[in-house]
């Protein structure tokens, strides 16, 4: 993908338009912010990072799961073909949708429901990105990867998980590479965490 325009995209993109007004002036803040629901946006660096590691490309297509604000979709819409987002929380899907709309991006289509699984109707996907931490690696999200694909993801415990990207090769084997270690919200359902129930 062109970095360069990563870079700038990133720079020029007003995260105050993701978040609550009355937060708006802890927006340029390289850290996670509360989105309501026990739900966080990301970390701006991390955001970018991610999106490097995943390097859609203009014919790519994408499936996010996380929709959350849409801080992440609004990337993946800007250098990817077409974007599949799965949220959840009906109130924060909706939000997102409403605002992506808003501010002009119309290559995305929107889910609300439990994303663990994925989007088997839209798949195969060149590029997978899940923005809540899997407490197991999630298998069913990597069948519907389309050989040549990758996806970023993070798998591990409350509050200490890795970064994976796991790469699908030509030939459908598996490549899994560690990136850093990173703290992101549950990803609920099929993958969820230890001791605890489905989705709740
Ligand atoms: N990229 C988002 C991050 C949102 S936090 C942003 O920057 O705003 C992770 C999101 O994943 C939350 O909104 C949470 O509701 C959602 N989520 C958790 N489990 C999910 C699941 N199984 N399917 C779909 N969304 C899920």
């Amino acid at each position: 993908m062109d970095e360069e325009a990563l870079v700038r995209f990133f720079q020029t993109l007003d995260r105050r338009r993701f978040v609550e007004g009355s937060i708006s002036y802890l927006a340029r803040l390289d850290q996670p912010l509360p989105i309501g629901f026990g739900q966080t946006i990301s970390q701006p660096t991390l955001v970018l990072e991610m999106t490097r590691l995943l390097s859609p490309d203009p014919d790519s297509r994408v499936l996010e799961i996380g929709t959350g604000s849409g801080y992440q979709t609004a990337f993946l819409s800007r250098f990817a073909g077409d974007v599949y987002t799965v949220e959840l929380v009906p109130e924060l899907a909706r939000a997102a949708e409403e605002r992506l709309a808003e501010m002009g991006y119309s290559n995305i289509h929107y889910r609300i429901g439990d994303g663990s699984t994925g989007w088997p109707e839209a798949a195969p996907f060149d590029r997978i990105m899940v923005t809540a931490a899997a407490g197991t690696m999630p298998l069913a999200l990597i069948e519907q990867l389309a050989p040549d694909g990758c996806m970023v993801v993070p798998v591990g415990l409350p509050g200490d998980q890795i970064l994976y990207r796991v790469r699908k090769l030509p030939d459908g084997s598996i490549r899994e590479e560690k990136i850093e270690r990173v703290a992101f919200v549950e990803l609920k359902g099929k993958y969820h965490w230890p001791d605890q129930d489905d989705i709740r």
